[in-house]
């Protein structure tokens, strides 16, 4: 009879001691506690169970780019807060912050160098910044990126990381969606490629405009994509979403992907889209 037998109590894990803290990650998968090094080495995946973890802009390009080089366009674009928002704070004070903390002044990187020997365009979102929300400053720097990749003859890679329009830029951010597929069907004319790369997450105005205009529309494993999210659609339609519902594998057995590709990977897979789309570099 075990009901009446308390239960040794399971020992509990130490909390994180200050020393350590920092050099320690546990995986949001797996909870697995990985060194933090190892896990950067990796391409901030989990080498246990291959969960990826979110990857600032710039770590993006390093992975992306031949020689970890590249040039910048546009970094100085910054939005003036035509409507002068305020929610629960200004949202010039939220852009400060922003940039303060990501050294960014909005939520892309716009750059041009080599992958795999291409000469290529890649724009990569940076989520921090207002969870990669696009604005009319997102939406100008793609659109140049788009522009710049048709004057220069070479293909372009988007990779997003968004929640969206911009809401602290109200209609001026939906107008962002014509404007950059207006500019990707443009490069569509010229015959030049575009991979769209899709992340953790991509949904909203993102995700229905130029995330799903790719020539290839690419996912990271696991990674969140849709446009309502799934606490939103579960109340609309009151149904229980199947297991995986809006993530990469699930759009990819549905067809709204052509691949999975994982984060290490990504960048042979790139080169070698290009070499199919343009012949070898
Ligand atoms: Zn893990």
């Amino acid at each position: 009879m075990a009901w009446f037998r308390k239960e040794e109590p399971k020992p509990q894990p130490e909390p994180k001691k200050v020393r350590t803290e920092g050099l320690w990650i546990k995986c949001d998968s797996c909870r697995a506690i990985i060194w933090k090094k190892d896990l950067e080495a990796n391409h901030l995946v989990c080498a246990k169970c291959g969960f990826h973890f979110k990857i600032d802009a710039r770590s993006r390009l390093k992975l992306l780019f031949d020689d970890e080089q590249w040039e910048e366009f546009d970094a100085g674009l910054k939005s003036n807060d035509a409507l002068r928002f305020v929610d629960q704070k200004p949202y010039r004070e939220r852009l400060d912050k922003a940039s303060a903390s990501t050294g960014l002044k909005d939520a892309v990187i716009s750059a041009a160098g080599k992958l795999g020997g291409h000469p290529t365009i890649i724009c990569a979102m940076e989520y921090r910044f207002i969870g990669g929300s696009m604005g009319a400053v997102v939406g100008e720097m793609v659109t140049r990126a788009i522009e710049r990749a048709i004057e220069r003859k070479v293909p372009i890679t988007i990779v997003s990381a968004s929640g969206g329009a911009r809401m602290m830029e109200g209609a001026v951010s939906l107008v962002q969606m014509a404007k950059i597929s207006a500019a990707l069907a443009r490069l569509s004319d010229a015959r030049l490629p575009y991979v769209s790369v899709l992340t953790d997450p991509t949904t909203g105005g993102v995700t229905a405009s130029f995330a799903m205009l790719g020539d290839l529309n690419i996912g990271e494993p696991g990674a969140l994509i849709g446009f309502a999210g799934p606490r939103v659609i579960e109340q609309t339609i009151r149904q229980k979403l199947p297991k995986g519902f809006q993530r990469s594998e699930f759009l990819l057995q549905h067809g709204m992907l052509d691949a999975v590709v994982p984060r290490p990977q990504m960048k042979d897979y790139l080169a070698h889209a290009y070499s199919f789309f343009r012949g070898p570099a």
